[in-house]
């Protein structure tokens, strides 16, 4: 029976873990995807006391502390189910390998946003893709659309720039949500063209991606000749499992949490982008500031023998 499980292998979980393993809890962390989203982030400029590191290298770092507690156990794999027990929680993994722990801590971060026009699902990985900043890299030379006007999408047209021939940043507002910081950046690019109050209507091709539809004619024409199409709308909060054991959501369908990050169920508590806590900002300043007070709470629940 460990202290307490820590689902995801992100930001939030990773703090987490290394406040709980110098809480002295004996704790297991356990996620499918290392890294979680935080491994898309080119270049994270407000991590405060680094100026400039890349997402990557930034989670190898907070893994590699997690990991260095003799009381933090590292598991890679899917948790398939949490039910509650007299003593805590059992979790079953896909495997179906099972492991007992007294609390929770839900870091499932979310998962990218679809958009659901025609031919996105037919062309998914064969020019469309939901990480600019991941696979950019594989466009070099060509003509590519970036969808959306937050920071993946703005962030992502500037590391696209970097090595596309051409880059179109379609929005459907004329104005970005992004940090001024990545708009600047792009805007300093001679190879990115804005197509704004736009929307994207269908994926074209033959293989692979040929074009983009738009629902607005754009230079005369109403589609763009693109090789490749990354569509970064925003994410879903990953709420599966902690949804199936009862927790209660808030109304943008995020864990809803207090202060304390603890959920509506006695012994779960939610941290980072999957939680309704920081007023939605999902940053690594946020998550990890959630990750360190869930695990305070944990602390807290254990001492008092709740
Ligand atoms: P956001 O939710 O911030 O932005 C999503 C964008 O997609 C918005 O511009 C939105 O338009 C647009 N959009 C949403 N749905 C649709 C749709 N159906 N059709 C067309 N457009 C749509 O998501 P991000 O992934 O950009 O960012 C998520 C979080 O991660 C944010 O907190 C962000 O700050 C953070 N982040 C931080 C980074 C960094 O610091 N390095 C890098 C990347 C992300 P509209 O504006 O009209 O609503």
């Amino acid at each position: 029976m460990k202290d307490v499980a820590i689902v995801g292998l992100g930001c939030a979980a990773y703090t987490a873990a290394v406040y709980t393993a110098r809480y002295k809890l004996d704790t297991v962390l356990i996620g499918e995807v290392e890294g979680g989203m935080g491994m898309s982030a080119a270049e994270v400029g407000n991590w405060p006391g680094n100026i400039d590191i890349s997402g990557p290298d930034l989670m190898e770092n907070y893994k590699n502390h997690a990991l260095s507690f003799e009381n933090v156990e590292h598991k890679v794999g899917r948790v398939e189910k949490v039910e509650k027990t007299d003593e805590g929680f059992l979790l079953t993994m896909q495997n179906s390998d099972t492991l007992e722990a007294r609390t929770v801590i839900f870091a499932t971060g979310s998962n990218k946003r679809h958009l659901g026009i025609p031919g996105e699902e037919e062309f998914s990985g064969k020019g469309v893709t939901y990480c600019a900043t991941c696979d950019a890299f594989f466009y070099r030379g060509k003509d590519v659309a970036v969808l959306g006007g937050g920071d993946s999408a703005v962030e992502g047209a500037a590391i696209a720039a970097q090595v596309a021939n051409k880059v179109y940043l379609v929005h459907r507002k004329d104005t970005f949500r992004a940090e001024p910081y990545w708009v600047d950046k792009v805007n300093e690019k001679d190879n990115v063209e804005f197509v704004l109050n736009t929307n994207a209507i269908e994926v074209i091709g033959d293989q692979k991606v040929t074009g983009l539809k738009l629902d607005t004619p754009w230079n005369g024409s109403d589609t763009l000749n693109v090789d490749g199409v990354f569509i970064e709308i925003g994410s879903i909060p990953a709420v599966s499992l902690p949804k199936n054991i009862g927790c209660t959501l808030d109304d943008r369908g995020h864990i809803l949490v207090d202060d304390a990050m603890k959920t509506s169920i006695q012994g779960v508590f939610a941290a980072g982008d999957v939680s309704s806590g920081s007023n939605h900002f999902a940053q690594f300043a946020t998550a990890a500031g959630e990750g360190s007070v869930a695990a305070n709470s944990v602390f807290n629940y254990l001492q008092a023998g709740e």
